[in-house]
């Protein structure tokens, strides 16, 4: 099973993701998580894409591209993946389409995380990530047990620098203009499935549901 996670920022696709990850048995593959970690191992390429996330711009197609490539290749995604943040735009897409046909696969649903807009800005401002294992938090709907800290692992919760108010505005409005067309053209491959993230349970849920309907035919 091959899939997609598409939404705007803040709406729990990450948290999702991890759930489908349990049940599933799937990767997932998140680009901004993979970014991230290569900003705070400072390599090369985390030097490259740090000033770019930091302004909430999009980093360049082509270093998406291979950091794709090489992941997809691996063993743990011979029976499939789940996509969180990628593709972000219709070239993205594309290329994806083109690596997909390659490897002699194809992605079977793309799932759309629908939340008001209003809704999207409160929750990225009280968003909190786990600095160890990238666990999402909330301050309003889903605090940590203890303050700051993971409830996971331990680690020590953070303010990612893009979750702050004048980054998000622009966040959103890359979103707007380069994501959000992939709705459409996603709903014209018929892969498209609009989930309602009021919350990321019932969003869970959704997926969940026809997933489990897909594998039984
Ligand atoms: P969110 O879903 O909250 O926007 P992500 O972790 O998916 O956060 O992305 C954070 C940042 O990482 C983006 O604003 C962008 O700069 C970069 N990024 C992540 N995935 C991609 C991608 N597929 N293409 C281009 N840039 C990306
Ligand atoms: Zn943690």
């Amino acid at each position: 099973m091959r899939l997609i996670l598409l939404g705007p920022p803040g709406v729990g696709k990450g948290t999702v993701a991890k759930k489908l990850q349990e049940e599933f048995k799937l990767p997932v593959i998140s680009t901004g998580v993979i970014l991230r970690e290569e900003i705070s191992k400072k390599t090369e390429l985390g030097q490259k894409v740090k000033e770019i996330m930091g302004r909430g711009d999009l980093v360049p197609d082509n270093i998406i591209l291979e950091i794709i490539k090489e992941r997809i290749k691996r063993k743990d995604c011979e029976s499939g993946y789940i996509f969180d943040g990628f593709p972000r735009n219709v070239e993205q897409a594309k290329s994806l389409e083109k690596v997909n046909k390659e490897l002699n696969e194809h992605i079977n649903y793309v799932f759309y995380f629908e939340l008001p807009f209003n809704q999207i800005i409160d929750r990225l401002t009280s968003r909190r990530v786990c600095k160890k294992c990238g666990t999402n938090y909330n301050l309003s709907f889903n605090p940590p047990k203890k303050d700051n800290v993971c409830d996971l692992c331990g680690g020590e919760l953070y303010q990612r620098e893009d979750d702050k108010e004048e980054t998000i505005k622009n966040r959103l409005q890359v979103y707007i203009k380069q994501t959000l067309p992939l709705k459409k053209y996603y709903q014209e491959k018929k892969l498209l499935a609009i989930v309602n993230a009021n919350t990321s349970r019932e969003a869970f849920l959704e997926i969940k549901n026809i997933l489990k309907k897909e594998l039984q035919k």
